[in-house]
Protein backbone atom coordinates (compact mmCIF):
# COMPACT_ATOMS: atom_id res chain seq x y z
CA UNK A 1 0.00 0.00 0.00
CA UNK A 2 1.46 3.10 -0.78
CA UNK A 3 1.53 5.73 1.80
CA UNK A 4 0.93 9.36 0.42
CA UNK A 5 2.92 11.62 2.52
CA UNK A 6 1.77 15.43 2.94
CA UNK A 7 2.95 18.15 5.06
CA UNK A 8 -0.38 18.48 7.22
CA UNK A 9 -3.54 15.96 7.19
CA UNK A 10 -6.13 17.46 7.71
CA UNK A 11 -9.05 15.16 9.02
CA UNK A 12 -12.65 16.62 8.89
CA UNK A 13 -14.39 18.79 5.78
CA UNK A 14 -16.54 20.66 7.62
CA UNK A 15 -16.10 24.34 7.43
CA UNK A 16 -12.97 24.07 9.68
CA UNK A 17 -11.14 21.56 7.96
CA UNK A 18 -11.86 23.35 4.34
CA UNK A 19 -10.37 26.99 5.99
CA UNK A 20 -7.97 25.45 7.56
CA UNK A 21 -6.97 23.51 3.54
CA UNK A 22 -7.23 26.52 1.74
CA UNK A 23 -4.84 28.58 3.99
CA UNK A 24 -2.39 25.95 4.53
CA UNK A 25 -2.43 25.16 0.33
CA UNK A 26 -1.84 28.97 0.07
CA UNK A 27 1.70 28.74 2.29
CA UNK A 28 2.37 27.08 -0.95
CA UNK A 29 2.06 23.89 2.09
CA UNK A 30 1.02 20.44 0.61
CA UNK A 31 -1.95 19.83 2.10
CA UNK A 32 -4.67 16.57 2.35
CA UNK A 33 -7.71 16.55 3.77
CA UNK A 34 -9.65 13.42 4.11
CA UNK A 35 -13.64 13.39 5.42
CA UNK A 36 -16.05 10.90 5.35
CA UNK A 37 -19.26 13.66 4.57
CA UNK A 38 -21.25 13.80 7.63
CA UNK A 39 -20.86 17.51 8.29
CA UNK A 40 -23.18 19.23 10.46
CA UNK A 41 -23.11 22.06 8.31
CA UNK A 42 -25.18 19.62 5.61
CA UNK A 43 -28.19 19.90 8.11
CA UNK A 44 -28.72 23.35 7.68
CA UNK A 45 -31.33 24.06 4.85
CA UNK A 46 -30.58 28.10 5.42
CA UNK A 47 -27.99 29.92 7.03
CA UNK A 48 -28.41 33.93 7.95
CA UNK A 49 -26.02 34.86 10.11
CA UNK A 50 -22.89 34.01 8.21
CA UNK A 51 -20.92 37.34 7.17
CA UNK A 52 -20.97 38.39 3.48
CA UNK A 53 -23.99 36.30 2.71
CA UNK A 54 -27.20 38.01 3.45
CA UNK A 55 -29.76 36.51 1.36
CA UNK A 56 -28.42 33.43 3.28
CA UNK A 57 -26.59 30.18 2.17
CA UNK A 58 -27.44 26.24 2.69
CA UNK A 59 -25.05 24.10 4.37
CA UNK A 60 -24.97 22.16 1.40
CA UNK A 61 -24.05 25.24 -0.79
CA UNK A 62 -21.36 26.74 1.53
CA UNK A 63 -19.36 23.33 1.68
CA UNK A 64 -19.43 23.09 -1.95
CA UNK A 65 -17.82 26.74 -2.36
CA UNK A 66 -15.10 26.22 0.53
CA UNK A 67 -14.56 22.86 -1.39
CA UNK A 68 -14.19 24.37 -4.40
CA UNK A 69 -11.79 27.01 -2.55
CA UNK A 70 -9.51 24.67 -1.36
CA UNK A 71 -9.41 22.98 -4.14
CA UNK A 72 -8.23 25.55 -6.22
CA UNK A 73 -5.03 26.69 -4.46
CA UNK A 74 -4.29 22.50 -4.84
CA UNK A 75 -4.93 21.08 -1.67
CA UNK A 76 -5.91 17.53 -1.93
CA UNK A 77 -9.53 16.17 -1.13
CA UNK A 78 -10.09 12.92 -0.15
CA UNK A 79 -13.16 10.76 0.73
CA UNK A 80 -13.08 8.60 3.56
CA UNK A 81 -13.17 7.57 7.11
CA UNK A 82 -9.40 7.75 9.03
CA UNK A 83 -10.12 4.78 11.35
CA UNK A 84 -6.47 4.38 12.36
CA UNK A 85 -3.74 6.77 13.52
CA UNK A 86 -0.58 6.69 15.31
CA UNK A 87 2.45 8.90 15.66
CA UNK A 88 6.13 8.19 13.50
CA UNK A 89 9.57 9.39 13.94
CA UNK A 90 9.08 11.76 11.22
CA UNK A 91 4.87 12.88 12.38
CA UNK A 92 1.76 10.80 11.58
CA UNK A 93 0.24 7.72 9.59
CA UNK A 94 -3.28 7.83 9.47
CA UNK A 95 -5.22 4.70 7.79
CA UNK A 96 -8.51 4.90 6.09
CA UNK A 97 -10.13 1.58 4.17
CA UNK A 98 -8.18 2.66 0.87
CA UNK A 99 -5.13 3.80 1.46
CA UNK A 100 -2.83 5.44 4.49
CA UNK A 101 -1.83 9.07 4.93
CA UNK A 102 1.09 10.25 6.66
CA UNK A 103 1.83 13.82 7.87
CA UNK A 104 4.28 15.90 9.85
CA UNK A 105 1.54 17.26 11.16
CA UNK A 106 -2.46 16.47 11.42
CA UNK A 107 -5.36 18.96 11.75
CA UNK A 108 -8.34 17.46 13.75
CA UNK A 109 -11.47 19.15 12.42
CA UNK A 110 -13.80 16.13 13.11
CA UNK A 111 -16.59 18.56 14.52
CA UNK A 112 -19.62 16.29 16.70
CA UNK A 113 -23.37 15.03 15.93
CA UNK A 114 -26.58 16.48 17.70
CA UNK A 115 -28.16 13.86 19.50
CA UNK A 116 -31.80 13.62 18.29
CA UNK A 117 -35.07 13.23 19.25
CA UNK A 118 -37.21 9.95 18.48
CA UNK A 119 -37.94 10.81 14.75
CA UNK A 120 -38.01 8.71 11.72
CA UNK A 121 -34.98 10.28 9.16
CA UNK A 122 -37.51 11.86 6.76
CA UNK A 123 -39.70 13.35 8.99
CA UNK A 124 -36.15 14.34 10.66
CA UNK A 125 -35.14 15.97 7.19
CA UNK A 126 -38.61 17.50 6.30
CA UNK A 127 -38.99 18.76 9.83
CA UNK A 128 -35.35 20.50 9.36
CA UNK A 129 -35.96 21.95 5.94
CA UNK A 130 -39.43 23.56 6.97
CA UNK A 131 -37.42 25.04 9.96
CA UNK A 132 -40.05 23.85 12.53
CA UNK A 133 -36.88 21.63 13.83
CA UNK A 134 -33.44 23.44 15.01
CA UNK A 135 -30.53 22.72 16.91
CA UNK A 136 -29.04 26.09 17.34
CA UNK A 137 -30.43 28.77 18.85
CA UNK A 138 -27.42 30.95 18.60
CA UNK A 139 -27.59 30.56 14.43
CA UNK A 140 -31.47 31.14 14.18
CA UNK A 141 -32.91 32.11 16.95
CA UNK A 142 -33.66 35.72 14.93
CA UNK A 143 -36.27 33.17 12.08
CA UNK A 144 -38.05 32.43 15.21
CA UNK A 145 -38.85 35.81 16.86
CA UNK A 146 -42.31 35.80 18.35
CA UNK A 147 -43.22 32.42 17.61
CA UNK A 148 -44.38 29.72 19.53
CA UNK A 149 -41.42 27.33 20.20
CA UNK A 150 -40.36 24.75 22.44
CA UNK A 151 -37.01 22.72 23.84
CA UNK A 152 -36.51 19.03 24.72
CA UNK A 153 -34.15 18.55 27.31
CA UNK A 154 -34.14 18.41 31.54
CA UNK A 155 -30.80 20.08 32.35
CA UNK A 156 -28.73 22.95 32.57
CA UNK A 157 -28.47 22.82 28.86
CA UNK A 158 -32.07 23.09 27.80
CA UNK A 159 -32.55 25.68 30.65
CA UNK A 160 -30.42 27.81 29.10
CA UNK A 161 -31.62 27.25 25.61
CA UNK A 162 -35.09 27.91 26.95
CA UNK A 163 -34.08 31.89 28.73
CA UNK A 164 -31.88 32.51 25.50
CA UNK A 165 -34.97 31.78 23.18
CA UNK A 166 -36.95 33.74 25.47
CA UNK A 167 -35.45 36.92 24.04
CA UNK A 168 -36.78 36.01 20.57
CA UNK A 169 -40.31 35.29 21.82
CA UNK A 170 -42.50 34.84 24.80
CA UNK A 171 -44.04 31.72 24.08
CA UNK A 172 -41.41 29.51 25.07
CA UNK A 173 -42.20 26.05 26.72
CA UNK A 174 -39.57 23.57 28.54
CA UNK A 175 -40.48 19.69 28.13
CA UNK A 176 -38.85 17.20 30.30
CA UNK A 177 -37.81 13.82 28.26
CA UNK A 178 -38.29 12.01 30.96
CA UNK A 179 -41.37 12.18 33.76
CA UNK A 180 -39.27 13.61 36.41
CA UNK A 181 -39.57 17.23 37.37
CA UNK A 182 -37.20 19.65 36.64
CA UNK A 183 -34.76 19.81 39.78
CA UNK A 184 -35.92 23.46 41.79
CA UNK A 185 -33.37 25.61 40.07
CA UNK A 186 -33.84 24.76 37.20
CA UNK A 187 -37.70 24.93 37.72
CA UNK A 188 -37.17 28.78 39.28
CA UNK A 189 -34.83 29.77 36.39
CA UNK A 190 -38.09 28.58 33.65
CA UNK A 191 -40.33 30.16 35.53
CA UNK A 192 -38.72 33.16 36.16
CA UNK A 193 -38.55 33.63 32.42
CA UNK A 194 -42.54 32.84 32.19
CA UNK A 195 -41.80 29.40 30.25
CA UNK A 196 -44.51 26.90 30.35
CA UNK A 197 -43.04 23.55 31.55
CA UNK A 198 -44.24 20.46 30.01
CA UNK A 199 -42.80 16.77 31.95
CA UNK A 200 -42.45 13.78 29.49
CA UNK A 201 -42.02 10.89 29.04
CA UNK A 202 -42.55 12.23 25.28
CA UNK A 203 -44.74 9.88 23.77
CA UNK A 204 -44.69 10.90 20.22
CA UNK A 205 -43.21 13.31 17.85
CA UNK A 206 -45.33 14.28 14.54
CA UNK A 207 -45.03 16.93 11.95
CA UNK A 208 -48.19 19.29 11.40
CA UNK A 209 -49.21 21.48 8.92
CA UNK A 210 -48.15 24.57 10.43
CA UNK A 211 -45.08 23.13 12.77
CA UNK A 212 -44.13 20.33 15.09
CA UNK A 213 -46.77 18.23 17.74
CA UNK A 214 -45.47 16.94 20.67
CA UNK A 215 -47.35 14.21 22.30
CA UNK A 216 -46.79 13.93 26.39
CA UNK A 217 -48.58 12.76 29.34
CA UNK A 218 -50.35 16.14 29.86
CA UNK A 219 -51.31 15.72 25.62
CA UNK A 220 -50.54 17.01 21.95
CA UNK A 221 -48.95 20.48 21.69
CA UNK A 222 -48.03 22.40 18.24
CA UNK A 223 -45.37 24.40 18.24
CA UNK A 224 -43.84 26.76 15.46
CA UNK A 225 -40.07 25.08 16.28
CA UNK A 226 -39.03 22.38 18.74
CA UNK A 227 -34.89 22.52 19.55
CA UNK A 228 -33.87 19.69 20.89
CA UNK A 229 -31.54 20.19 23.91
CA UNK A 230 -30.30 16.53 24.33
CA UNK A 231 -26.35 16.75 23.94
CA UNK A 232 -23.72 15.77 20.91
CA UNK A 233 -21.54 13.10 20.63
CA UNK A 234 -18.27 14.61 19.89
CA UNK A 235 -16.10 12.99 17.48
CA UNK A 236 -12.63 12.90 19.74
CA UNK A 237 -11.66 9.15 19.38
CA UNK A 238 -9.07 9.78 17.14
CA UNK A 239 -7.08 12.79 19.65
CA UNK A 240 -7.66 10.38 22.70
CA UNK A 241 -5.90 7.55 20.60
CA UNK A 242 -3.24 9.73 20.47
CA UNK A 243 -2.59 10.23 24.11
CA UNK A 244 -3.78 14.30 23.48
CA UNK A 245 -5.93 15.83 26.87
CA UNK A 246 -9.34 16.19 26.72
CA UNK A 247 -12.05 17.78 28.86
CA UNK A 248 -14.56 15.87 30.39
CA UNK A 249 -17.54 15.28 27.77
CA UNK A 250 -15.01 14.87 25.26
CA UNK A 251 -13.67 18.25 23.73
CA UNK A 252 -10.22 18.25 22.30
CA UNK A 253 -8.08 20.55 24.68
CA UNK A 254 -6.09 23.33 23.00
CA UNK A 255 -3.71 26.26 23.83
CA UNK A 256 -4.57 29.53 21.69
CA UNK A 257 -2.69 28.46 19.22
CA UNK A 258 -5.17 25.34 18.36
CA UNK A 259 -2.17 23.09 19.35
CA UNK A 260 -3.30 19.74 21.55
CA UNK A 261 -0.49 18.62 24.02
CA UNK A 262 0.63 16.23 21.59
CA UNK A 263 3.21 17.73 19.21
CA UNK A 264 1.67 18.46 16.07
CA UNK A 265 -1.35 17.69 16.52
CA UNK A 266 -3.62 20.60 15.99
CA UNK A 267 -7.73 20.24 16.72
CA UNK A 268 -10.59 23.23 15.50
CA UNK A 269 -14.08 23.90 15.15
CA UNK A 270 -16.60 22.22 17.31
CA UNK A 271 -14.51 18.75 18.44
CA UNK A 272 -12.58 21.89 20.62
CA UNK A 273 -14.40 23.61 23.63
CA UNK A 274 -16.26 26.83 22.83
CA UNK A 275 -18.82 28.40 20.50
CA UNK A 276 -19.89 26.01 17.85
CA UNK A 277 -20.49 28.65 15.20
CA UNK A 278 -19.06 28.49 11.45
CA UNK A 279 -17.56 32.16 11.83
CA UNK A 280 -15.71 30.58 15.03
CA UNK A 281 -14.34 27.35 13.20
CA UNK A 282 -13.47 29.61 10.06
CA UNK A 283 -11.58 31.82 13.18
CA UNK A 284 -9.78 28.68 14.84
CA UNK A 285 -8.91 27.29 11.75
CA UNK A 286 -7.10 30.01 10.43
CA UNK A 287 -5.03 29.80 13.79
CA UNK A 288 -4.50 26.29 13.40
CA UNK A 289 -2.66 26.97 9.79
CA UNK A 290 -0.68 29.47 10.81
CA UNK A 291 0.53 27.83 13.59
CA UNK A 292 1.13 24.73 11.92
CA UNK A 293 3.32 26.52 9.18
CA UNK A 294 5.05 28.03 11.81
CA UNK A 295 6.06 25.39 13.54
CA UNK A 296 6.78 22.65 11.31
CA UNK A 297 9.04 25.83 9.48
CA UNK A 298 11.03 26.36 12.76
CA UNK A 299 12.20 22.73 12.38
CA UNK A 300 12.36 23.10 8.55
CA UNK A 301 10.32 20.70 8.05
CA UNK A 302 8.35 22.18 5.06
CA UNK A 303 9.15 20.88 1.31
CA UNK A 304 8.56 23.62 -0.68
CA UNK A 305 10.26 24.32 -3.98
CA UNK A 306 13.55 25.74 -3.37
CA UNK A 307 13.07 29.27 -4.50
CA UNK A 308 10.25 29.70 -2.25
CA UNK A 309 11.94 27.69 0.49
CA UNK A 310 15.05 29.92 0.32
CA UNK A 311 12.91 33.16 0.09
CA UNK A 312 11.40 31.33 3.43
CA UNK A 313 14.36 30.98 5.39
CA UNK A 314 14.59 34.37 5.90
CA UNK A 315 13.45 35.90 9.82
CA UNK A 316 10.30 34.82 10.54
CA UNK A 317 7.39 37.32 9.34
CA UNK A 318 5.83 38.76 11.74
CA UNK A 319 1.97 37.67 11.41
CA UNK A 320 0.21 39.40 14.57
CA UNK A 321 -0.31 37.47 17.37
CA UNK A 322 0.03 33.48 16.37
C1 LIG B 1 -29.46 22.43 11.89
C2 LIG B 1 -28.19 23.20 12.09
C3 LIG B 1 -28.15 24.53 11.73
C4 LIG B 1 -26.97 25.27 11.92
N1 LIG B 1 -26.96 26.59 11.52
C5 LIG B 1 -25.82 27.30 11.67
C6 LIG B 1 -25.80 28.68 11.27
O1 LIG B 1 -26.78 29.24 10.76
N2 LIG B 1 -24.64 29.36 11.48
C7 LIG B 1 -23.52 28.79 12.06
O2 LIG B 1 -22.51 29.47 12.25
N3 LIG B 1 -23.53 27.48 12.45
C8 LIG B 1 -24.65 26.74 12.26
N4 LIG B 1 -24.66 25.43 12.66
C9 LIG B 1 -23.44 24.87 13.30
C10 LIG B 1 -22.43 24.47 12.23
O3 LIG B 1 -23.00 23.54 11.34
C11 LIG B 1 -21.20 23.86 12.90
O4 LIG B 1 -20.69 24.77 13.87
C12 LIG B 1 -20.09 23.54 11.90
O5 LIG B 1 -20.56 22.69 10.90
C13 LIG B 1 -18.90 22.92 12.59
O6 LIG B 1 -17.88 22.74 11.66
P1 LIG B 1 -16.71 21.67 11.89
O7 LIG B 1 -15.87 21.76 10.66
O8 LIG B 1 -16.11 21.85 13.21
O9 LIG B 1 -17.45 20.25 11.95
P2 LIG B 1 -18.44 19.57 10.92
O10 LIG B 1 -19.02 20.56 9.99
O11 LIG B 1 -19.37 18.73 11.69
O12 LIG B 1 -17.46 18.65 10.04
C14 LIG B 1 -16.74 17.59 10.60
C15 LIG B 1 -16.39 16.65 9.46
O13 LIG B 1 -15.46 15.68 9.94
C16 LIG B 1 -15.80 14.43 9.35
N5 LIG B 1 -15.18 13.38 10.15
C17 LIG B 1 -15.38 13.12 11.46
N6 LIG B 1 -14.61 12.07 11.86
C18 LIG B 1 -13.92 11.68 10.75
C19 LIG B 1 -12.96 10.63 10.50
N7 LIG B 1 -12.55 9.81 11.47
N8 LIG B 1 -12.47 10.51 9.24
C20 LIG B 1 -12.88 11.34 8.24
N9 LIG B 1 -13.78 12.35 8.42
C21 LIG B 1 -14.28 12.51 9.66
C22 LIG B 1 -17.32 14.43 9.35
O14 LIG B 1 -17.85 13.51 8.44
C23 LIG B 1 -17.61 15.88 8.93
O15 LIG B 1 -17.69 16.00 7.53
C24 LIG B 1 -25.82 24.66 12.48
C25 LIG B 1 -25.85 23.31 12.83
C26 LIG B 1 -27.02 22.57 12.64
C27 LIG B 1 -27.04 21.13 13.03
Amino acid sequence: MTIEQSDCLIIGGGPAGLTAATYLARFHMRVTLVNDGKSRALLIPQSHNLPGFPEGISGHDLLLRMREHARQYGAALVDGRVDDIRRTATGFVAQTQDGAWSARAVLLATGVTNRRPSLDDDTHAEALRRGHLRYCPVCDGYEVSGQNVAVIGCDERAVSECEFLRSFSDRVTAISTVGDDFPDDLRHRLERIGATIRLGPITAIRLSVSGLEVAAEDGVKNYDAVYPALGSSIHSSLAKELGAAATEDGCIEVDRHQRTTVKHLYAAGDVVYGLDQISVCNGQAAIAAVAIRNDLSAEQQLSWPPAARQAFLSPEPDVGNP
